[in-house]
């Protein structure tokens, strides 16, 4: 079984993603990492984010152990990502990546912003996973501030809806809902919660 599930920057996909993939014993990606890693790639070889022809070459040459690096994680490398993702031959080069992990015979689940559109159309479930923007600055904001970054609420309120605008008006692979996705507004729920509604879809949907 492959399970999709998209949604903006800390709509709580990750997290959700995390504990489905250990609830059905799939395998999970969180594809965002990928694209983080291009951009770490892009700033520790000195180059400047917007030589294309430099982020689709350290695309294509990702190696899978550069994806534990928990410099992968701060503010600055998401917003990095995201700009670098606008470059079709970035995501062109991720793209074969993403299926080959999808195309592994017990399934998985991939979270990222175009999984049920792009990289996984034919997976059995498809969730797009959404809160609303003061919510996702406010848990990003909390999780920033436990790992020892200083920030405020209002500087990760703006980077989200710079890298919501950015991720969804992009001309390739936008950040929108598969037309088949179940949409989940996380913005009154906790984890627990997420996690049982996503449950009951996948159940519902799911071959027997
Ligand atoms: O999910 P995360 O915040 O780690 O993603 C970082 C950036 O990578 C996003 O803002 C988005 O621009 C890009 N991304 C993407 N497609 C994906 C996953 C992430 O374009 N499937």
């Amino acid at each position: 079984m492959v399970i999709a599930i998209d949604g903006p920057a800390a709509s709580g996909k990750g997290t959700l993603a995390k504990r489905l993939a250990a609830h059905y014993g799939l395998p999970h990606l969180d594809t965002g990492l990928l694209y983080r890693a291009v951009a770490l790639a892009m700033l520790d070889a000195g180059r400047a984010l917007d030589d294309e022809a430099a982020a689709a070459h350290a695309a294509a040459s990702l190696i899978a152990d550069r994806l534990a690096d928990p410099r992968l994680r701060e503010r600055a490398m998401g917003e990095a990502a995201s700009r670098i993702s606008a470059v079709p031959a970035v995501r062109a080069a991720l793209l074969a990546w993403q299926q080959r992990f999808a195309g592994n015979a017990v399934g998985a689940v991939l979270d990222g912003r175009d999984i049920g559109t792009v990289v996984c159309p034919d997976a059995q479930v498809k969730l797009f996973i959404t809160a609303s923007a003061l919510e996702r600055a406010r848990r990003r904001h909390r999780e920033l501030i436990l790992r020892g970054e200083e920030t405020t609420l209002a500087v990760i309120l703006a980077d989200i809806e710079a890298r919501d605008a950015r991720d969804a008006s992009r001309a390739t692979a936008p950040l929108k809902a598969a037309a088949d996705a179940v949409v989940l507004d996380t913005t009154e729920l906790d984890a627990d919660e997420a996690f049982e509604a996503a449950k009951q879809v996948i159940d519902r949907r799911r071959p027997h």
